[in-house]
């Protein structure tokens, strides 16, 4: 028996799941089904460890543990010890009460759209969230999902009831689960928060084991260290979210702007005039190594009462001649990022490198700062169908661990490389300048959302918490002792 194999199985941690596929779970004998974790479900059930062949035992789905060693980043890479796809969350307490036996790092992983390792555990274990995605009652104002499911799969089963959760994220790919970790943020977070704001109950795995459901009435600690907590303290097996009625339609105005200044000072305007059911923008290449600058609103309506476009492009000061009107159904709008992903995935751009860096500047300062970051950047740097969105949100969200710029207003700034990355140094220098610019962000004032590619210290979480940090510590030290969850972010150090 090797070191590694007498390890795991010392600590109870067989890493069945690692290779239990559902359809490898129908073609195992019956005599191979077992013992030493609790059989929770029907549909993982577990093994004797001497049944298990050393490599399977070890995490042996060599396609399992390279596809959770990445993320959509595609800048680290870890390679985790096993891979487990849970069928309950009763699967997951059982590894992490094994893995804390040996103190083993967990991570979850829903659809590993991180962009810097958030979801990797090297050495370590990755829980593959997406096996839990089942939705398991829609009522007239929520909706209970397991937290595996992606957003796509969320409004497809919503909207069949004229249902939709009050802020989606751009792209719906992301899972419920990952979303809610880090905040969630999308058009309508001005009106409705984050997602984490419109979570109503949420069913989690702490790091010690314990499976305990939280909401603001019940385990309120809890709730508030696992919405926008990075992870750190439980994982999410169930939500229960808030539904609104779906509109049926949403008209999207692109209007464009000679400068920043002039597109900031019209989206200020649209903002406050909540002109807008949705209300972002960006900064384009303009294809000749310069800029565009972009408005976008979109209003959502019913057929009979269709909007007055002379009236919101009077009131945008819009040359119309440039502008461009899309009319869509509310689900067809919701999903259109996915054409983007198609595209991207056509040019081999979805798998290269994405050092992005995401950050809300506070609105008295964000032309000033993000003239400071356009400066460091080149339009051919960010790649023709890149972008550094720009636009102002306010702030409404009740979630503590989000965190804000001071003042109601900010300016969510983020850099979007979309562009091949021809070699490792320049990914390197890539993540150097999102180092500077973060600096300068931090100097300024603002935050970074924390779904940025960047390495961080624990002094920078700590300085990025500010006043929530003893908070958040005082939960990892309640809930997951050992310190096992999610060590991607290096929030606590190793
Ligand atoms: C193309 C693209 C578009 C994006 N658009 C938006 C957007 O519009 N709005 C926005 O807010 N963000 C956006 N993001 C960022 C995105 O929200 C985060 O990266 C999110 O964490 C990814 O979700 P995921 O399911 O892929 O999570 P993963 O990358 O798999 O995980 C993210 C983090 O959450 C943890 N985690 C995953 N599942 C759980 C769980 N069930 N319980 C506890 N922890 C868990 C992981 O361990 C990891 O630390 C976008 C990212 C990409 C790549």
């Amino acid at each position: 028996m090797t070191t590694d194999r007498r390890t795991l199985l010392g600590a109870g941690l067989c890493m069945t799941a690692a290779f239990a596929s559902r359809a490898g779970l129908a073609a195992m004998p019956a005599q191979a089904q077992g013992c030493e974790w609790p059989a929770a479900s029907g549909e993982l059930r577990h093994y004797a460890c001497d049944w298990i062949p050393a490599a399977a035992a070890l995490g042996g789905n060599v396609e399992d543990r390279a596809a959770a060693s990445r993320d959509f980043g595609n800048i680290v890479q870890k390679q985790p010890r096993a891979v487990v796809k849970p069928a309950s969350a009763a699967d997951i307490s059982a590894v992490l009460r094994a893995a804390g036996k040996s103190e083993q790092k967990v991570a979850a992983r829903g659809q590993g759209h991180s962009t810097y390792g958030r979801a990797l555990a090297e050495d370590g274990v990755v829980i593959e969230m997406n096996s839990l995605d089942t939705i398991h009652e829609i009522g007239a104002d929520r909706i209970v999902v397991d937290a595996g499911a992606t957003w796509a799969r969320v409004l497809d089963a919503t909207l069949a009831k004229g249902l939709t959760p009050p802020v989606l994220t751009n792209y719906l790919g992301l899972s419920v689960g990952g979303t809610i970790a880090v905040g969630g943020i999308g058009g309508s977070t001005s009106r409705h928060g984050m997602q984490t704001d419109n979570v109503l109950a949420l069913d989690v795995v702490t790091g010690s084991g314990e499976q305990l459901t939280c909401s603001r009435q019940s385990n309120p600690d809890l709730f508030d260290a696992v919405r926008a907590g990075l992870s750190q303290c439980g994982l999410i097996t169930r939500a229960t979210l808030k539904l609104v009625s779906a509109p049926k339609r949403v008209r999207r105005y692109q209007v464009f702007y000679p400068d920043l200044a002039s597109l900031a000072t019209v989206q200020r305007r649209a903002l406050q005039d909540d002109r807008f059911d949705q209300l972002q923008g960006a900064i384009l290449p303009d294809g000749k190594s310069g800029w565009r600058y972009q408005l976008e609103g979109a209003l959502f309506y019913d057929a009979a009462s269709p909007p007055d476009d002379n009236a919101v492009f009077a009131a945008l000061s819009a040359n119309r001649e440039t502008s461009v009107t899309t009319d869509l159904s509310f689900h067809d709008d919701a999903l259109a990022f996915a054409k983007l992903e198609a595209l991207l995935r056509s040019k081999g751009l979805w798998s290269s490198p994405h050092p992005w860096l995401f950050s809300f500047l506070p609105n008295v300062n964000a032309e000033e700062v993000t003239e400071e970051i356009l400066g460091h950047l080149s339009a051919e740097e960010i790649g023709p169908l890149g972008r550094v969105t720009f636009y102002p949100l306010r702030h409404v969200s009740g979630t503590p661990l989000v965190r804000w710029p001071n003042g109601g207003v900010a300016f969510c700034v983020n850099v979007v490389h979309i562009q091949p990355f021809p070699d490792a140094p320049s990914v390197k220098q890539a993540l150097a300048k999102n180092r500077l610019l973060y600096d300068r962000i931090r100097r300024a004032g603002g935050v970074q959302y924390p779904v940025s590619a960047l390495p961080m210290t624990p002094q920078d979480w700590e300085q990025h918490f500010g006043p929530a940090w003893s908070m958040l510590s005082e939960a990892r030290r309640r809930y997951d002792p050992l310190g096992l969850l999610t060590p991607g972010y290096n929030l606590f150090g190793s």
